[in-house]
């Protein structure tokens, strides 16, 4: 096992999972993927999942061949357990650490009366944590059904400069390759897709909440759902975090995946304005006002950031991203030039998309789809 595996791999308790999380993460997982099954078969075209035995966390997804339209992805078969197991801790430092006197400057404006620790009103430890484990699983599997659903992995192939073969498959693997260089235009075309799965994976996310039933509704979204969304989706960053060294943020993008704490900036700041959409307002009775909602999405990111300051003892990179708003204030006019820069790499690649919605009074461009009747294939 090579040094990022081994890296990659330290959340995994060595106690043996539980073959039940197993059970419930192929369940969810398969939820999602019989859904978007239709989507591809509409178009003339197959999705599959399957597993990797390597033991370490590894998520990936793809085309078979150029000339075969069968999609595939996958997980390897650690993944519900790496996450479960350590969700599991973060919930139970949630309930129990973090409504102390002691972090009452950080979570004391959203603390309500009978509340469990930080946990949302009404919601109890075990509600949370599985809420948040599936919430994790469906975000990931869509992110890489976003790839997919976006042709990503040809846009990729098609872009890459004269002589570098790029596979039809999309790695989550960070990777620094001479092509992926600091500056060189074939890492802005990964960066912007992969800004573009994240976003699309919030949608899926919102608008399909709960994978287990066949159509989600809006109605789903409360408080306590969009609480154990963001710490769902802040802790994918944290985790993909721990493993790289982001000392700066940087102006320009460098390898394949861009910095875990502007995705988790972004995402949330779409995330808030989502929610005040006019389709979500009316369906979605239960859904935070926007005051709110900032203040949630503020205290789900302190709480899995200070969990994971607690825990992972790495504390250095951790407490860098506890501070997640900080660290990016401090770089507001790299931030601005990188997204200018991101902006029209992303509109030569999909003008389509930033005729139809950039400008929609939204600061973001990444979406497909607008969610009234659902998420649409975005090819
Ligand atoms: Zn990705």
């Amino acid at each position: 096992m090579n040094e990022a595996a081994a890296k990659s791999r330290r959340f995994l308790t060595d106690d043996p999972a539980p073959p039940e999380v197993y059970e419930v993460g192929r369940e969810i997982i398969h939820g999602v993927l019989d859904r978007a099954k239709p989507q591809f078969e509409a178009q003339g075209k197959s999705l599959s999942y399957s597993e990797w035995i390597l033991d370490y966390f590894r998520v990936s997804a793809g085309r078979e061949r150029p000339d075969k339209e069968n999609y595939f992805i996958t997980f390897d078969r650690t993944v519900p357990w790496s996450l479960f197991s350590d969700i599991s801790a973060f919930v139970d430092v949630a309930a129990n650490r973090l409504g102390d006197q002691e972090y009452s400057e950080i979570f004391g404006d959203v603390l309500e009366p009978g509340q469990i620790g930080i946990l949302p009103a009404g919601w109890d430890a075990l509600e949370c944590r599985d809420t948040i484990f599936e919430r994790a699983l469906v975000w990931l599997f869509h992110h890489e059904l976003g790839h997919l659903f976006q042709d990503h992995e040809r846009i990729r192939k098609e872009n890459a400069p004269e002589g570098v073969d790029i596979t039809l498959f999309v790695d989550e693997m960070m990777s620094k390759s001479e092509a992926l260089a600091s500056d060189m235009r074939l890492s802005w075309v990964y960066h912007a897709t992969e800004f573009a799965a994240d976003h699309q994976a919030l949608h899926y996310s919102i608008f399909y909440a709960d994978a287990k039933q066949s159509v989600a509704s809006a109605k789903d979204i409360s408080k306590g759902s969009i609480w154990c969304l963001v710490c769902a989706v802040a802790y994918m960053f944290h985790f993909f975090f721990s493993d790289r060294l982001y000392a700066d943020v940087l102006e320009v993008a460098e390898g394949s995946h861009p910095d875990p704490t502007m995705r988790l900036a972004m995402l949330t700041g779409h995330l808030v304005q989502l929610l005040d959409w006019k389709s979500v307002r009316v369906n979605a009775p239960n859904a935070p006002s926007l005051e709110d909602a900032e203040k949630i999405v503020s205290s789900a990111e302190a709480a899995v950031g200070v969990y994971w300051a607690l825990t992972h003892a790495d504390a250095d990179k951790a407490l860098k991203l506890t501070d997640v708003l900080g660290r990016l204030l401090k770089c507001q006019d790299s931030i601005l030039k990188y997204q200018i820069r991101l902006a029209s790499v992303w509109n030569e690649l999909r003008p389509e998309i930033m005729k139809t919605y950039f400008g929609e009074n939204r600061a973001h461009v990444m979406d497909v789809a607008p969610p009234a009747g659902g998420p649409s294939v975005g090819i």
